[in-house]
């Protein structure tokens, strides 16, 4: 059976198609002409090629608003292949040049590598004005520090919350480093806004779609971290839905992923670098804290991630780890850390970024 279509040329989308709906050999010109009609008002093009054993249909044009998770249940369609990536804002597609991510003169992305530090949750006024000085003499260009705690049980030290924030404020105050913090939900977003400089989302809230596109609708610069079982794909997803809503000022961060390995917390995947370099143009930086959960493992992994073209290095840094109300093992002390970044900086030289 031949099939003839009298197709009108399409305008091709930079030379390729965008999505692919190949229909078994038997399809009804009927069938294929309505699912080609129910792409084509969604504002898409299509063409059909008849082939041997299949007919094949391409669709260019911006497929966002197909529903192509229905044509694929349709009984005479063999599979729907799509050719190009789902991320239209985070993807380098429509958006070749590196984005360097601005915080009041403290850049993340482009030729300096950012250096963010601190404790793993703000414990007290004291600890976070030390830890904050140290980590600053040593090079940081910012300051973390958990006041919002996600945390794996109910009864581990959750932060100290609101308090936190305020602690944060004043160790910037006595540092002029700025701040990254993790939000947990919507509740408390304009305090967040107001006060921080950079809101991280955690790995637990990468998909929190309700939060990230709150965030989406202000300006911050938000700190995306992978979630624990994350693909690349869901990763760049989920800064799509903060760009999405009209805030571009997304940094990624790869914090370890969940595999069948249990000698580390998790495992650190390197190779995301060059994959995030290649998709899409957001500044990716690591996490090797807690990637590894050991703080020994700190070093080994920060110089790896210079070495493979990350943009910057988050830290946990303890003046007291055994003392740490959380993540005391992954901490490294500040004289540690100090040595760290001298390490770091010999590496940041040979890529040819200043630290
Ligand atoms: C953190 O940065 O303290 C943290 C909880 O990280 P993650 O979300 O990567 O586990
Ligand atoms: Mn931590």
């Amino acid at each position: 059976m031949s099939l003839i279509f009298f197709i009108k040329k399409p305008k091709i989308e930079r030379g390729y198609y965008k999505m692919v709906i190949i229909f078994k050999q038997n399809t009804e010109k009927s069938v294929i002409e309505k699912i080609k009609k129910e792409v084509e008002s969604e504002g898409c093009q299509t063409t059909v090629s008849q082939g041997k054993d299949y007919i094949v249909v391409g669709v260019v044009g911006d497929t966002s608003r197909v529903n192509f998770e229905r044509i694929q249940a349709n009984e005479n369609v063999d599979k729907v292949v799509r050719v190009q990536e789902p991320y239209k804002k985070a993807g380098r597609h429509f958006h070749p040049q590196d984005t360097i991510v601005d915080i009041e003169g403290n850049k993340i992305g482009g030729k300096r590598l950012a250096v963010i530090a601190g404790p793993c949750s703000v414990e007290s006024e004291e600890q976070i004005i030390e830890i904050a000085t140290r980590v600053k003499q040593s090079g940081a260009n910012f300051l973390r520090g958990g006041a919002f705690k996600p945390r794996t049980s109910p009864y581990s030290f959750q932060g100290l919350e609101l308090e936190g924030l305020e602690l944060l404020k004043i160790a910037k105050k006595e540092t002029g480093l700025p701040i990254v913090t993790e939000i947990m939900s919507t509740d408390f977003i304009d305090r967040f806004v107001e006060d921080v400089d950079v809101i991280q989302v955690g790995a637990r809230n990468m998909q929190n779609f309700t939060l990230l596109k709150e965030l989406g609708k202000t300006k911050k610069t938000i700190l995306l971290k992978r979630g624990l079982s994350a693909t690349i794909e869901e990763f760049l997803m989920a800064a799509e839905y903060i760009m999405s809503e009209g805030n571009e000022n997304v940094v990624l961060c790869e914090r370890g992923i969940r595999t069948f390995e249990t000698y580390t917390r998790n495992t650190l995947d390197l190779s995301v670098v060059p994959a995030i370099k290649k998709l899409s143009h957001l500044p990716i930086i690591i996490d090797p804290s807690h990637a590894a959960g050991m703080w020994w493992m700190v070093e080994p992994l920060a110089k790896a991630a210079v070495a493979v073209g990350a943009d910057g290095l988050m830290i946990e840094v303890h003046n007291d780890p055994a003392n740490a109300k959380s993540d005391g093992q992954q901490s490294i002390k500040p004289d540690k850390f100090d040595e760290v970044m001298k390490k770091v900086r010999a590496i940041a030289e040979i890529e040819g970024k200043e630290v």
